[in-house]
C-alpha cells in the first residue's frame, strides 16, 4: 500500500498492475441465478432486485451481444474521459450468476469478451455455491493470458445472517470456492455486507479476520441498503429494520479494514443503486461523503488498513 493512503483502492491497484487506469464495463450475458430460477430456490436474496444492478444495461442488453455491450461501454468511457484515458477495460460479467450455465457457453462468452479492443481482463460475478471446477478451469486457462478475477457474493461468514439474507448457501461452500479459485492462480474478490440486523461488531470483525486468513485478493464492502421491489423494501417500510447512520457505518468499515492485510485491494466502500431503484439510506448515494467519513475515522484513530496486524 502506498504511504499516506489509509487503504488500498482498486484504482491504485489497476494503475500498478496495468501501468495506467482501467475501467470495469458491466456486461449482461443474460444468465439466470440459482437462487431465483429454482435450482436452489425461487425466493432470491432478501435485498435483490436483479435489474437494479445495472438497470439500463439489463433492459438494453436483451438481444445485444457481449461484443456490442463492450463496444457501447467503451464509447461511453471515451466520451467521458477521452480516448487516451479510456484505454484499458475489464469486462465485468455482473448481473445474476455468471458461472450458472453450460461450460461451452461460458467459455464462448468469456472468450468473446477478451477478444474485444481494449479489454485487458475479465471479472466474473457469481455465487460461491456455483463455482464448478470445470468453470474455474476455463477461467484458469484464460488467466494464463489475461487478468482474471472471480467475484463471490459471500456477504457474511455467519449462518444466522446468511439465513436472514436468504442466500441459500452456507459459509463452508464460500470457503471451498475461495480456496479452489485461489489454488488455480485466479484473483478472488468477495462482496460483503456490513450493518446486517442482528450482526454484532465482533461478528463483522470476525468476517474481516476470516477474509484475511483466506487471503482473498479484493474486498467489496456494501452497507445494507434498500432497493425497491424487494422483500427488504417491504420489511424496511414496515419498520422491521433500522439502518446504521453514516458515522456508525464508517466506524464499522474502519474496524473491518484495520483487520485486512495492507495488500488486500478495496474495490468499494459502500453499496449503491441507480436513483430510480434506491430507497435507503440516503447517505449511501453520496460515495464521496462515505469515503470522507471513512478517511476521517482513520485519521481520528490514527490507524490504516492492516493496522490490526502491523501493530
Ligand atoms: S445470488 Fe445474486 S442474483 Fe441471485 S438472488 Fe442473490 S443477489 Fe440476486
Amino acid at each position: 500500500m502506498v504511504q499516506g493512503l489509509s487503504y488500498y483502492p482498486l484504482s491504485l491497484y489497476f494503475r500498478l498492475r496495468f501501468g495506467h487506469s482501467a475501467w470495469k464495463i458491466s456486461v449482461d450475458a443474460g444468465l439466470s441465478c440459482p437462487n431465483v430460477d429454482g435450482t436452489v430456490s425461487r425466493q432470491g436474496c432478501i435485498y435483490c432486485n436483479i435489474p437494479s444492478f445495472s438497470p439500463s444495461r439489463r433492459r438494453e442488453a436483451a438481444g445485444r451481444s457481449v461484443a456490442q455491450q463492450i463496444a457501447d461501454g467503451r464509447q461511453r468511457l471515451i466520451r467521458r474521459y477521452g480516448e487516451q484515458r479510456a484505454g484499458a477495460l475489464i469486462a465485468y460479467f455482473q448481473p445474476a450468476t455468471n458461472t450458472h450455465g453450460p461450460v461451452d457457453r461460458l467459455r464462448a462468452i468469456w472468450r468473446e469478451a477478451l477478444q474485444q479492443p481494449g479489454v485487458v481482463g475479465l471479472a466474473v460475478g457469481t455465487r460461491p455455491d456455483c463455482a464448478a471446477d470445470a468453470a474455474l478451469d476455463i477461467l484458469a486457462e484464460l488467466a494464463a493470458e489475461r487478468w482474471v478475477s472471480v467475484e463471490y457474493g459471500v456477504q457474511s461468514i455467519h449462518q444466522h445472517s446468511l439465513q436472514w439474507l436468504r442466500r441459500g448457501h452456507d459459509f463452508a461452500c464460500c470457503e471451498s470456492a475461495v480456496n479452489r479459485t485461489l489454488a488455480r492462480g485466479l484473483n478472488v474478490a468477495v462482496h460483503l455486507i456490513l450493518g446486517l440486523p442482528g450482526e454484532s461488531r465482533d461478528e463483522m470483525n470476525a468476517t474481516a479476520e476470516t477474509m484475511a486468513r483466506l487471503r482473498v485478493n479484493m474486498v467489496k464492502l456494501h452497507n445494507l441498503h434498500v432497493v425497491r421491489d424487494t422483500p427488504l423494501a417491504t420489511l424496511w417500510r414496515s419498520g422491521g429494520i433500522s439502518l446504521p447512520s453514516l458515522e456508525e457505518y464508517a466506524a464499522e468499515v474502519v474496524d473491518f479494514l484495520e483487520r485486512l492485510p495492507p495488500d488486500c485491494v478495496i474495490d468499494r466502500l459502500s453499496g449503491d443503486a441507480p436513483p430510480e431503484f434506491f430507497l435507503a439510506p440516503q447517505w449511501s448515494q453520496d460515495k464521496s461523503a462515505v469515503r470522507r467519513a471513512v478517511e476521517e475515522e482513520f485519521v481520528r484513530r490514527g490507524t490504516r488498513q492492516g493496522s490490526h496486524w502491523l501493530g
